[in-house]
C-alpha cells in the first residue's frame, strides 16, 4: 500500500505495535484442504460496479483478486474443493446498514472477471448469499447447512479462506464456523486458516467520511489489520503464504 493508504503510515505502525499478531507458519497445501472464496464478485471488486465497489483502482483489492485467483487455479487443476459465497440480493430486501448493493440481475452479484471461468468449474460449489455471515447463510430451512454438508462431502480438515471484506464477511464466517466446529456441527473440521495477501477491505479514510452524514470511517490497511486480528483473537490462523507440495 501507498504510505498515505488507509490510515497512514505512522498510525498502521502505531496500530500494529498496539494490537500485535505473529503470523502462523506457511500453510503447506495438502489433501483434506477446501478453499473458500468469500464475495469476489464485481459489487466489492470491481471499480465503480455499484455502491460498495471501490471508485477508484485500489491495490489491496487487487492483489486480493490475484491471490484468490491464483490459488482457485491451483485448487481446481487438483480437482480439490472449493467453495464460493457469493453476496446477492433481492431489491426488496434492503441489508441495513449498507446501501443496495450486489442486487440480482445487476451484474454487481457475479463473479469478478478473472473468476468468471469459475461458475462452471465442477470443483466448485457456489453459494449465493443475502448475508454477511456465510456460515449463517448456509442453513437451508430444514436445518441442515451446505457449508457443513461439503466438509463433510470432501472430509476437510483445513479450510484456506480468501476474499473481501476481512473485517466483515472474512470475519464474520470465520468467526462463526470457528464457533460452530468448536461444538461438533462441522466435522471433521480443524483448522480455519486465512491468508493475509488474499483478502482485503474497502477504504473510506476518515477525511472523506467527514463529509459524508452519518458515515463511518474506515481506513482500509488499519481495518485490514484489525480484521485479522479479530479472526486470530477467535482462533484463526493467519498465514502471509501459502507452500505447493
Ligand atoms: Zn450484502
Amino acid at each position: 500500500m501507498g504510505s498515505e493508504a488507509g490510515g497512514g503510515a505512522a498510525a498502521i505502525d502505531l496500530l500494529r505495535s498496539a494490537a500485535p499478531f505473529l503470523p502462523d507458519a506457511d500453510l503447506l497445501l495438502t489433501p483434506g484442504t477446501g478453499l473458500v472464496l468469500v464475495d469476489l464478485v464485481n459489487g466489492f471488486c470491481t471499480v465503480g460496479a455499484g455502491n460498495l465497489a471501490p471508485v477508484t483502482p485500489n491495490k489491496q483489492i487487487e492483489k486480493m483478486v490475484e491471490e484468490s485467483t491464483r490459488l482457485a487455479k491451483v485448487f481446481c487443476q487438483r480437482n480439490w474443493p472449493v467453495f464460493a459465497f457469493l453476496d446477492t440480493h433481492h431489491p426488496d430486501r434492503p441489508e441495513p446498514p449498507f446501501p443496495p448493493h450486489c442486487i440480482i440481475g445487476s451484474g454487481e452479484e457475479n463473479f469478478v472477471p478473472a473468476l468468471e471461468w469459475l461458475e462452471n468449474d465442477p470443483n466448485v460449489t457456489m453459494r449465493r448469499k443475502d448475508c454477511i455471515d456465510g456460515y449463517l447463510a448456509s442453513f437451508e430451512k430444514d436445518g441442515s447447512n451446505v457449508f457443513s454438508e461439503w466438509v463433510a462431502k470432501f472430509q476437510i480438515k483445513t479450510v484456506l479462506v480468501v476474499g473481501i471484506c476481512t473485517d466483515f464477511c472474512v470475519l464474520d464466517f470465520v468467526s462463526s464456523t470457528l464457533a460452530a466446529r468448536n461444538i461438533g456441527r462441522v466435522p471433521p473440521l480443524e483448522d480455519v486458516v486465512i491468508y493475509s495477501e488474499g483478502c482485503a477491505t474497502f477504504d473510506l479514510p476518515v477525511e472523506v467520511a467527514r463529509s459524508i452524514k452519518g458515515a463511518l470511517a474506515h481506513p482500509q490497511d488499519l481495518m485490514h489489520h484489525m480484521g485479522l486480528y479479530m479472526a486470530k483473537s477467535r482462533g484463526a490462523k493467519i498465514v502471509d503464504g501459502i507452500l505447493e507440495e
